[in-house]
């Protein structure tokens, strides 16, 4: 299918972008891989008047450290990001979950700014930010500001930006030493969003869980921060015991929607089994 008829716009800064999403208004969107918004705009689901390309503003793109943080610009492509030597060494999950995102083509295009933006509760940064602790830059005519993950996701399809805001980085706290991590993803055939999906960042002190932050993939209409299934291994020794535990409080937190890929109790279930895979992956990788 043909989209239907709209003006194009190249700005070469951010400052560009944002006079033009402040003089189009509503009838504007920006588009960055387009793997997401070009199919919406196919099916007729979306029909913006104008498309404001972030692709040749370079300052939105790029991977660096700066202190203890990590920092991922919006426009950095899902392939940077799993050959990106930062990333291996100070938050090696993101390089690991990522390869399971879509096929190579789709990641040699896709941004991690636009699958974060598009607040799709079936895409898996989402989740991954949420376990990661992520904070998001945005910016708009009055300046910048920054929004935690945790406050990110309103809705499906709705997040914390304004009309008016460019997600423009994305901050990710650099892994401490023994941090264990894992992102198990279910998924019906290579290159599918996720059934369920689990992102787990642990540390143990003694065999006990002392830091845990877990995310849930396309099990609620947004990512979900299982904080009940979290409280449930914090303090606690790792055994069976809190590990089912754990799957069993995250099981009651999802509220998955009916579709192809499964009923409301198979997703509840496997995102608990997910889960325990994550919980088991990451405590193994602590020492
Ligand atoms: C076959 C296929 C399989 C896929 N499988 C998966 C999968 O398994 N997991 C997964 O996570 N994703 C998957 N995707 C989605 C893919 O990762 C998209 O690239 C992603 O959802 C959107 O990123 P994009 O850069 O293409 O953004 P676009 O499609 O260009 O934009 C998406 C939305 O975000 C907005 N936006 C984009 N960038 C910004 C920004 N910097 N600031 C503010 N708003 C912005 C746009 O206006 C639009 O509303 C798949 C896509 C396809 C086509």
């Amino acid at each position: 299918m043909i989209p239907p008829a709209f003006e194009y716009h190249a700005p070469h800064s951010v400052g560009e972008a944002i006079g033009l999403l402040g003089s189009l208004g509503s009838d504007a969107k920006l588009l960055a891989g387009g793997h997401s918004l070009l199919p919406m705009m196919k099916l007729r689901f979306a029909q913006p008047g104008h498309l404001i390309d972030l692709n040749r503003i370079a300052e939105l793109r790029g991977i660096c450290e700066d202190g203890g943080t990590v920092c991922i610009g919006a426009m950095t492509v899902e392939n940077d990001l799993i050959a990106s030597k930062v990333l291996q060494a100070r938050v090696p999950l993101l390089c690991e979950a990522v390869k399971l995102i879509a096929d190579p083509q789709v990641r040699n295009r896709g941004t991690i700014g636009g699958d974060i933006a598009h607040g799709d509760p079936a895409n898996d940064h989402p989740a991954l930010s949420l376990a990661l602790d992520a904070t998001f830059v945005l910016q708009g005519p009055n300046g910048k500001r920054s929004v935690k993950a945790d406050d990110f996701y309103l809705g499906t399809y709705m997040t914390a930006l304004a009309d008016d805001e460019i997600l423009t980085e994305i901050r990710v706290p650099a892994f401490a030493p023994k941090t264990g991590y894992a992102y198990t993803k279910l998924k019906r055939k290579t290159g599918d969003w996720a059934t369920a999906g689990a992102a787990v960042v642990m540390r143990l002190d003694g065999g006990v869980v002392s830091h845990v932050r877990i995310g849930l993939t396309n099990v609620a209409p947004t990512a979900l921060r299982a904080t009940t299934a979290e409280d449930a291994l914090k303090g606690q020794p790792l055994s069976d015991a809190t590990i089912a535990a754990a799957a069993q409080a995250a099981m009651a937190a999802c509220d998955p929607a009916e579709d192809l890929r499964g009923s409301v109790d198979y997703k509840r279930a496997m995102a608990g089994q997910m889960l325990q895979r994550a919980i088991r992956q990451a405590a193994a990788r602590c020492a």
